[in-house]
């Protein structure tokens, strides 16, 4: 049952190199209540992430492991063969039992997972102008080869084509008004 004061589940997709990660940390700033849940990843850390700050990094076998015990509140490989990603139930549960609302930037699958076990979770899914204009923050970004930004522009496409599902959409062009436009969505559901 939702109540004024109550927790609230707020879920974050959007194709990766949408600039959702920027937008994420100024949100955070601008609602400093919010908690933020930090994922699981198979995947290994890119330069400057930390441990249990950006991620927890876990090997393959770990991952395994928690899901089999049931850590996790979602879990799944991202992009296809890749890597697995997963929300502990630790991250989310003890926030709202304390009335705290939760940020979770997962991929859609996940998004669809958490909207099951918590109906009155919040969807949000932040786009880039285009394909065109994500290329280009994806490149502009040089994390990635050419053939890991070609993998993720193809799962762009599958997850811009999910959109609809999200209650809102917000367009990612400029970041402070992308910002403007979460914390809107976010006062409007009384978080
Ligand atoms: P990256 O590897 O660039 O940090 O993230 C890749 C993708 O994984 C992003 O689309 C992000 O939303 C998704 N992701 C991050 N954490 C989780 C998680 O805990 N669960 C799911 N399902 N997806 C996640």
């Amino acid at each position: 049952m939702t109540h004024t004061g109550a927790g609230k589940v707020i879920v974050i997709s959007g194709p990766s190199g949408a600039g959702k990660t920027t937008l994420v940390r100024q949100l955070f700033e601008r609602m400093p209540q919010l908690v933020s849940s930090v994922s699981a990843t198979t995947r290994p850390a890119r330069p400057g992430e930390r441990d249990g700050v950006d991620y927890f990094f876990l090997s393959a076998e770990d991952f395994q492991r928690r899901r089999g015990a049931g850590d996790f509140l979602e879990s799944c490989q991202v992009f296809g063969r890749g890597y697995w990603y997963g929300t502990f139930n630790n991250q989310v549960s003890p926030s709202l039992a304390a009335g705290k609302s939760v940020v979770l930037e997962v991929d859609v699958e996940g998004a669809k997972s958490v909207f099951a076990r918590h109906p009155a979770a919040i969807t949000i899914f932040v786009r880039p102008d285009s394909i065109e204009e994500l290329e280009r923050r994806l490149v502009a970004r040089g994390t990635e080869n050419p053939a890991a930004i070609a993998r993720r522009l193809e799962v762009a496409r599958r997850e811009l084509a999910q959109a609809d599902w999200y209650q809102h959409q917000v367009v990612n062009n400029d970041v402070d008004q992308a910002v403007d436009a979460i914390v809107n969505i976010l006062l409007s559901h009384g978080v």
